[in-house]
């Protein structure tokens, strides 16, 4: 898909999971047309911007096995002529949250 594509899907999948996808890691290059990332989902992140949902937020984000979701995005973007092609692979199983 295209990277405006890839940037509106992981948008919705973020909507969709009440989280967000962080990446805590620079771009790998593989070589001039390839390059890697990884995302990490990240709950925390305030979908609400009300100020009376902070603590509703932080205690969801209290997980019982430690935490730690395990969903993630492997992300490989290939520059091809003047676009960048990305190939995404999913795993969308979520922990402690839709
Ligand atoms: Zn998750």
């Amino acid at each position: 898909m295209h990277i405006t594509e890839f940037k509106s899907w992981k948008h919705n999948k973020e909507q969709a999971t009440f989280s967000k996808f962080i990446t805590d890691r620079v771009m790998a290059k593989i070589n001039h047309l390839k390059s890697k990332q990884f995302y990490y989902c990240h709950r925390s992140y305030s979908y609400r911007k009300k100020g009376s949902d902070i603590r509703e937020i932080k205690s969801m984000g209290t997980n019982k096995i430690g935490g730690v979701c395990p969903s993630m995005l492997k992300v490989t973007i290939l520059k091809c002529d003047e676009t960048e092609k990305v190939h995404v692979k999913y795993w969308k199983t979520h922990c402690g949250h839709p």
